[in-house]
């Protein structure tokens, strides 16, 4: 799987799936928000998208939920 930074699970999504589309902020003027100072903005390229979903699909075919991560383009 490919992820950038960190990636954020509740306890109670442990068997859920997480897929990286972006990381990083947009925006990063959030004051009270220090997640993605030291990270550039970055969209996930199809080819690691497309690998990542192939790698779930091996290992969980029958995952129930999967979520996707990142930032939108704009607050
Ligand atoms: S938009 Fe979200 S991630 Fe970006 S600085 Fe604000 S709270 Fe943080």
């Amino acid at each position: 799987m490919h992820f950038t930074g960190r990636t954020w699970r509740p306890p109670y999504e442990a068997n859920s799936i997480i897929i990286q589309a972006t990381s990083g902020c947009t925006y990063k003027k959030c004051r009270f928000c220090s997640l993605y100072k030291d990270e550039c903005f970055r969209m996930s390229p199809m080819e690691e998208f497309e690998e990542d979903l192939a790698e779930i699909k091996s290992y969980q075919p029958y995952a129930r939920r999967i979520f996707w991560t990142g930032r939108t383009l704009s607050p």
